[in-house]
């Protein structure tokens, strides 16, 4: 909420289904993508939500956040839903366990300057269909090259978490989306 008020944005959290109503764009967070799947559910979220995203609510997916927009994911856990939206396979804590978590530079969509990007139990894209824009992968290491941001009209997703840096790019691409 902070990072977008920076840009200029008006927020407000979302976590009943009449809250959707008025909103002209909407953030899934990072945090754990089981237990997102299992809370909108219960919360009776799930369905309005995806109606809303399948009809071009736009969406920037974080971390956990890009699990909830992809539209399969390797080794979900059982039950485990998505909204699905962008099409793409993601692999869940794909970098390893919250030991691994690391920060590194990345390329953004061609920009000069690099993003600073946080991997916090980072899922990464195994495969992304024609219709989806990559914006980053990881540039170096042993997982170079793996797909870390990307775009499919509307949607946005990133494997890293851009509010815990103060580099604004990504909630301005999406802001610019909405
Ligand atoms: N590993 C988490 C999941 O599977 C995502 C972690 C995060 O959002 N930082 O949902």
């Amino acid at each position: 909420m902070a990072a977008l008020e920076r840009c200029g944005a008006t927020t407000r959290l979302v976590r009943r289904p009449s809250e959707l109503d008025g909103i002209h764009g909407i953030v899934l967070p990072g945090g754990e993508s089981t237990t997102m799947s299992k809370l909108a559910v219960a919360f009776e979220m799930f369905e309005p939500l995806r109606e809303r995203l399948q009809t071009g609510l736009p969406a920037l997916g974080t971390c956990a956040g890009m699990i909830m927009l992809a539209d399969r994911i390797l080794d979900p856990r059982s039950g485990q839903q998505t909204f699905g939206g962008i099409d793409i396979t993601v692999r869940r804590n794909a970098f390893g366990r919250q030991i691994d978590s690391f920060e590194s530079e990345l390329d953004f969509a061609g920009d000069a300057a690099p993003l600073h990007a946080v991997f916090i139990r980072a899922p990464w894209v195994e495969d992304a269909g024609e219709s989806v824009a990559v914006l980053a992968r990881v540039s170096s290491g042993p997982t170079a090259g793996r797909i870390v941001a990307v775009q499919q009209e509307q949607l946005m997703a990133t494997s890293f978490h851009p509010e815990v840096t103060h580099d604004d790019r990504i909630h301005r691409a999406f802001l610019n989306l909405v």
